[in-house]
């Protein structure tokens, strides 16, 4: 039965392969997915007899088109915007909009089809979705970035609602571009539908503890991990690679669990800072006025930055926590994360590690918590945000912030139980894998073959 269903995974992948020919992002999702589920599918053929797996690699629906904008110099410019309605089966489409230059099909897949895994894990109702365009913010004027944005939802807004579509930000989509976008969507539908978007503003229907959730939830994951062996954050030291709003919240909340965060960076390079980073100054730097992170070692000079951000892996930490970028960990960089004694990581980007990396951290007995489940927390928050706006009404921070660290100890103990029921004791990878895909696959087989 492991063959067959080994077969049949293996079928699958070389339809996903030969379907989307060099999507690699999305080839390398797919496949770590895939290969977690054979002893599902070894022991349940129903799943294999229903064509779940060939159902659940084919996004529901594709949209590709066409954004032009005027830029500050008068010059038409036209980038391409993407969304990808991946899994509808628990609930509306529900994931981010990435803004980067390296934005295309495979990175708009992989993330959608990660994050149908993802939401199922939350255990609230909503499917996968991703969108984003290969829009680059970087060195826009304000007047550029809201032209583009206005444009990308004027087409985007065909196809979103509150009860079918709901995005949110992600890299390169923050509160300035949420808040853009609801202004346009209600602009061209009338009326006011608050849980079109999440992470909106606290002023028109944003949840309390959206901002913090991501970089909140990864540590409320990774201290999950680490009390399993006894261990804390407490006295350890933490390397979080990226400064936007992922990264921020986990440097703030594991420093309040007694941590000290050596080193942060963006895409140019790094600062390691021996003292702990000056969290103040790094939110001031990249949120209010958005500039690299090398402009911290002006204030702080005791700090170092080093060109280059790949090298972060190089600083000896007890916890690492990836919360840049895909493929930001490959084997040489997790190789010497291991050789310098890390004993947790936490994903608290989308595919931070690359598969050869995951497998180094596995057989070193690193404690591992992976993407889809560390970094649920953004958009558990989010469904949140869509309870209380179909309420009319607001919870505290405190009440949201315990919903989320309830959902997280729920995360990690689904996918612990998971991963021991299919014969991975302590593989998080799998766990979650399998956990995520039992909720989405039990209601396909409910609605029958659709
Ligand atoms: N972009 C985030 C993620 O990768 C959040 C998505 C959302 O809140 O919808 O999960």
């Amino acid at each position: 039965q492991e063959l067959s269903a080994k077969d049949y995974v293996q079928g699958v992948y070389e339809t996903v392969v030969k379907r989307n020919p060099h999507e690699s992002e999305f080839h390398q999702a797919v496949k770590e997915i895939l290969e977690s589920l054979v002893p599902v599918i070894a022991k349940h053929p129903k799943y294999m007899e229903n064509g779940i797996l060939e159902r659940m690699v084919e996004p529901e629906r594709m949209i590709t088109f066409r954004v032009p904008w005027v830029d500050d110099q008068g010059i038409v410019n036209v980038n391409r915007g993407f969304r990808v309605q991946f899994n509808s089966a628990i609930g509306p489409f529900k994931g981010g909009l990435r803004f980067h230059p390296s934005v295309n099909a495979s990175i708009i897949k992989f993330l959608g089809f990660e994050q149908t895994f993802k939401n199922s894990l939350t255990g609230q109702p909503i499917g996968g979705g991703k969108g984003g365009s290969d829009f680059d913010p970087k060195g826009k004027s304000e007047g550029e970035v809201m032209r583009f944005t206005q444009s990308f939802m004027t087409e985007l807004s065909k196809y979103i609602g509150p009860d079918t579509d709901v995005p949110a930000g992600d890299i390169g989509v923050g509160a300035r571009e949420i808040g853009y976008m609801f202004g346009q969507y209600k602009r061209i539908r009338g009326g006011n539908e608050a849980g079109v978007l999440t992470g909106k503003g606290l002023l028109y229907g944003g949840s309390l503890a959206r901002t913090e959730a991501t970089g909140y939830g990864a540590v409320y994951f990774v201290n999950e991990m680490l009390k399993s062996k006894g261990l804390s954050f407490d006295g350890s030291t933490v390397v979080v690679s990226g400064s936007g709003n992922v990264s921020i919240y986990a440097i703030q909340k594991a420093v309040q669990l007694g941590a000290k965060v050596v080193a942060c960076s963006d895409s140019n390079g790094y600062v390691y800072d021996k003292d702990g980073i000056n969290l103040e100054t790094v939110r001031r730097l990249k949120e209010v006025e958005r500039k690299r992170i090398s402009e911290y070692v002006n204030e702080h000079p005791d700090a170092v930055y080093f060109e280059g951000c790949q090298d972060i892996w190089t600083i000896p930490c007890d916890i690492a926590l990836p919360c840049a970028t895909q493929n930001e960990i490959d084997d040489v960089s997790a190789r010497r994360l291991v050789a310098n004694g890390v004993i947790a990581i936490g994903e608290g980007a989308n595919m931070p590690s690359t598969l050869e990396a995951i497998d180094i951290f596995l057989n070193a007995d690193v404690l591992f918590g992976p993407a889809k489940a560390a970094n649920a927390g953004g958009v558990a928050v989010s469904a949140l945000e869509m309870a209380q706006n179909s309420m009319r009404y607001s919870w505290s921070f405190h009440e949201v912030d315990d919903k989320l660290h309830e959902i997280m100890k729920n995360i990690y103990r689904n996918s612990v139980n998971a991963a021991e029921e299919y014969g991975h004791p302590g593989n998080l990878v799998v766990g979650a894998n399998i956990a995520g895909f039992l909720k989405v696959a039990d209601t396909m087989l409910a609605h029958g073959i659709i």
